[in-house]
């Protein structure tokens, strides 16, 4: 019998306790923890110049921040905060408003037109509709939002009334992205976030009725109480809803860092064995209903452009996720958010009453970030072209970095042999390859270009672990 095509994205059984080690994301590089503290407006204003007069014809992605939420959801990974005060959101958003004037006021906005803008949180549908189109509006009164430009926001499907919607159509957004995990009722109780499964298809429906272009959902695994027949079941139901795009996250149990994971009891948690038959069933069933596999964690329709810039090995990362949008720097609004330029990351207050108080006293908002050296940046390509295109081509490495791809990464292609004698990677002379077991121990494989790991103090506990 000729075994399924899907089949071929398990990992061998005997490698589970080998790969499970702790390990970054990569959704920067370097990571957050090599970041340095204690920045504040001459670090922030210097780089924007910076930014500005180097990449003069560069254009922009924009992200907005809007960090309130009306619950907490015991997964959390995200900076939010649950409230119900809505001075502090007026005054959140007064501060919005005066970061997005000083912010333009550095940019050639006539040279630099914005190809995307992506609104995250905390839940953007926190947002009333009149405030929803004041922070829109402060937005593109200040920058140049191209016609064809991707617009997009996440929403929690169990506080986005229709009046939201439309108000977000008639703006322009063309994109949602929606949080639904699991649909297991027993599962949501366990997370904190009843969200029953008609009033999600219902919204969905919706705006395919509305027009947006694309929608998107979240999926995640490892949560408590889940296993892969009830996982199956989510499964099913979202196959019937037919996302554009569907991102199946691993969730990260990590209440050294987030507090409120506590809430979740670690005897409900699926074991690393369990968790990796779920994700390897969801691969699965994904591909076998035509979805792509992306990256590490996303799948998409095959006419979808994420899956065809995979093909063509065009796909692009910056902190809002993958992107088909041509080389642009990514500038960030809001508390905790953070801009990803071409030679720098800059970070802002993370605590929103800082934020606020930080845009009344300062010129900006910024904390901590990092610039970039030329390792820097030719490491974070690499890491990029493996998280995106599942593959490396040497010599345009090596042409756009101006290095001997071979002779520079010596000690980490020969790190890389046992991962390749374990058919994670192939290790061809002109290429890079990620094979199908390896594309779900992607943060393994990249982390053999980390030039920090090995310098961060033993047992420290900054990541969570790959499986
Ligand atoms: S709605 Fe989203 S941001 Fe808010 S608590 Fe839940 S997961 Fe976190």
């Amino acid at each position: 019998m000729t075994a399924r095509p899907s089949r071929a994205f398990a990992v061998p059984r005997d490698l589970l306790d080998k790969y499970n080690i702790a390990g970054p994301r990569y959704t920067s590089y370097p990571t957050a923890p090599e970041w340095q503290e204690g920045w504040g407006d001459a670090e922030g204003i210097a780089i924007l110049d910076e930014n500005n007069a180097a990449r003069a014809d560069v254009p922009l992605s924009l992200y907005v921040h809007i960090p309130f939420c009306h619950k907490l959801c015991f997964f959390c990974g995200c900076n939010m905060l649950v409230t119900q005060k809505q001075d502090l959101v007026s005054n959140y958003l007064d501060a919005l408003d005066l970061e997005i004037a000083r912010v333009a006021r550095r940019v050639d906005v006539e040279r630099r037109p914005v190809v995307q803008i992506h609104w995250g949180g905390g839940t953007p549908t926190f947002l009333s509709p009149a405030q929803i189109e004041r922070v829109f509006t402060a937005l593109t009164g200040r920058f140049k939002l191209l016609p064809d430009a991707e617009v997009s926001l996440e929403l929690h499907p169990a506080v986005t009334s229709d009046e939201q919607l439309v108000t977000l159509r008639r703006l322009g957004f063309n994109r949602v992205s929606m949080g639904i995990q699991d649909f297991d009722p027993a599962v949501q109780q366990a997370v904190n976030r009843p969200q029953p499964y008609e009033l999600t298809r219902d919204l969905i429906a919706r705006c395919r009725e509305l027009g947006f272009q694309s929608v998107n959902t979240d999926l995640m695994y490892g949560l408590p109480l889940q296993t892969e027949a009830k996982f199956a079941d989510t499964l099913d139901k979202v196959l019937g809803i037919r996302p554009d795009r569907i991102a199946l996250f691993n969730y990260a149990h990590v209440p050294w860092l987030k507090k409120h994971m506590e809430a979740i009891k670690e005897s409900d948690l699926p074991q690393p064995e369990e968790k990796l038959r779920i994700f390897e069933r969801a691969i699965a069933t994904l591909l076998d209903a035509g979805y792509r596999y992306i990256g590490m964690d996303h799948f998409a329709l095959p006419e979808d452009e994420l899956a065809r810039a995979q093909a063509g090995r065009s796909l692009r990362r910056n902190f809002m996720g993958y992107t088909t949008c041509a080389d642009s720097d990514l500038y960030a609004f809001g508390a905790s958010s953070i801009a990803d330029l071409d030679r720098a990351y800059l970070q802002n207050e993370r605590n929103v009453t800082a934020y606020i108080a930080a845009m009344g006293t300062r010129e900006l908002a910024t904390i901590r970030g990092m610039r970039l050296s030329d390792d820097d940046r030719l490491r974070r390509d690499v890491i990029n072209d493996l998280f995106c295109n599942l593959y490396v081509d040497k010599a345009a490495i090596a042409a756009r970095h101006g290095v001997d791809f071979d002779r520079y990464f010596a000690k980490e292609l020969a790190s890389l042999a046992p991962l390749a004698a374990d058919g994670l990677v192939v290790l061809a002379p002109d290429h890079l390859q990620v094979t199908p077991p390896g594309q779900i121990l992607l943060r393994n494989v990249a982390m053999a270009f980390d030039a920090y790991l090995d310098k961060r103090p033993p047992g420290e506990r900054k990541f969570s672990k790959t499986i």
